[in-house]
């Protein structure tokens, strides 16, 4: 690389963050302008499957994330009234033996640390409280609420599902629409569950078990060295027309939940002040450059989806990994057109294929009782694992193509057409 940029990344996400790493490991300086007063996630368990750790362990972070996080043996899937197991993934040895990287469960807290950490090691200047009200993308240079201007060589929008970025280049308004789903996000203690020998096998050992059943799935796992049991419950939205975020109401899950396993609804009992968000989506775009070459789009701003396959903030990490590793093979700024459209050329076909298959593990996920769900439960306990099985993670040819992927050796074949 012989050009180097002043790049300017709108978001301090996961993707926000990721990108400034790539980028500033291939020589660029880069700024990550926040509008948060402070740098946190919030929520609560975030899954990291090969794909994206495998970008960890490139950038020297696997020995800390390790210590931060659970490595879960299986995803084991369930039906709803009984707990039956339907099917099986391993996990270890496979994401190791298979795809050379391991599946890992951590605290998005713990995530974003390792990634700010990273950034600060390496020179990237974040700005915090810095809202981005509007962008010139020829020029390009973003102007931020207190009437500041900053300008630059390459405007990178990382501003997640509500990006004002995305609206500013399709010009028009681009609000979230709403999936009609939400998801309740709850965190306990995993020696209460321990103390009670109906939940004591649950927090045995690390593993991913998801219940299904009509309209709602539940999706659980050890955090936090085993101490923390993180469940996320996906079901239809109740929430007002305003409110995105809200306090369940008392008894609400209970009622919800009343015909499901009662290891499940036990762990209901054990759950207090329990909040919802709402899940939203966006539209499948055209294009996330700008046609003057100096602009684009990163992870949940240009593909947000589902996180029912828990892939959304790994795609936001391999559009950074490959947005930076792309910008390493510059050698001069005129090059940056070609650059963006290889990035986009990469990554677009991907990601939109994850959104595509999250929105359909709600239908397998959800199926109501009845003619259609007893024959998925047929396809799921004779467990072939073939191409086009219904459980994406079970489904060799998907798993190979979603965890096998080598954000890198996308970046070498991206760099081969620049030659
Ligand atoms: C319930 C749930 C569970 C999930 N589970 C998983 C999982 O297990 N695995 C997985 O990979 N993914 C999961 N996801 C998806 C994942 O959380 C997102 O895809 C990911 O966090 C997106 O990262 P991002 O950096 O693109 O956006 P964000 O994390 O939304 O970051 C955008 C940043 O931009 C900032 N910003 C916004 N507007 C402006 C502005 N105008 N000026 C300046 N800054 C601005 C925001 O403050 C924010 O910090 C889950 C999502 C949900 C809802």
């Amino acid at each position: 690389m012989t050009a180097s940029l002043d790049v300017v990344i709108v978001g301090a996400g996961l993707g926000g963050l990721a990108a400034a790493i790539g980028t500033q490991l291939a020589g660029h300086r880069v700024t990550v302008v926040e509008q948060a007063h402070h740098l946190a996630e919030v929520g609560a368990g975030i899954q990291v499957p090969p794909n994206a750790s495998r970008i960890l362990a490139q950038w020297d972070l696997l020995g800390s994330f390790s210590k931060e996080s659970t490595s879960p043996h299986a995803f084991r899937i369930r039906g709803y009234s009984t707990g039956e197991l339907m099917c099986e993934q391993q996990l270890i040895p496979t994401a190791v033996e298979t795809y050379g990287a391991p599946y890992c469960n951590v605290h998005r807290a713990d995530y974003h640390n390792l990634l700010i950490d990273k950034c600060y090691s390496l020179g990237v200047r974040v700005l915090l409280n810095s809202r981005v009200v509007s962008a010139d993308f020829n020029a390009p240079s973003i102007t931020l609420a207190s009437g500041e201007t900053l300008t630059a060589d390459l405007v990178i929008g990382a501003d997640g599902l509500k990006s004002n970025l995305r609206s500013l280049l399709l010009g028009r308004p681009s609000p979230p629409y709403l999936t009609g789903d939400l998801a309740y996000r709850i965190l306990i203690s995993a020696d209460l569950m321990r103390a009670d020998p109906d939940l004591a096998e649950l927090a045995a050992k690390p593993i991913i078990n998801v219940w299904m059943g009509p309209r709602a799935h539940a999706m659980c796992y050890l955090l936090k060295g085993g101490s923390v049991y993180n469940i996320v419950l996906c079901c239809p939205d109740n929430l007002p027309a305003d409110i995105n975020i809200a306090r369940a109401a008392p008894g609400e899950l209970e009622e919800f939940f009343a015909t499901w396993d009662p290891r499940l609804r036990k762990l209901l009992a054990l759950s207090h002040d329990v909040s919802k968000w709402r899940l939203q989506n966006s539209r499948e775009m055209e294009t996330w450059v700008h046609p003057a070459g100096r602009f684009t789009l990163l992870g949940d701003a240009c593909h947000a989806t589902l996180p029912y396959l828990a892939q959304g903030a790994a795609m936001a990490v391999e559009d950074g990994a490959v947005i930076g590793g792309l910008l390493g093979k510059l050698e001069s700024e005129d090059q940056l057109p070609d650059i963006l459209a290889i990035y986009q050329a990469l990554r677009k076909h991907r990601t939109e294929r994850v959104v595509k298959a999250s929105t359909r593990h709600r239908d397998i996920f959800h199926m109501e009782d009845g003619e259609v769900q007893r024959a998925r439960d047929a396809i799921l306990r004779e467990g072939s694992g073939k191409a086009g099985f219904p459980i994406k993670w079970k489904d060799e040819e998907f798993r190979d193509w979603l965890f096998g992927y080598d954000a890198f050796e996308d970046v070498e074949r991206g760099g081969q057409v620049l030659e």
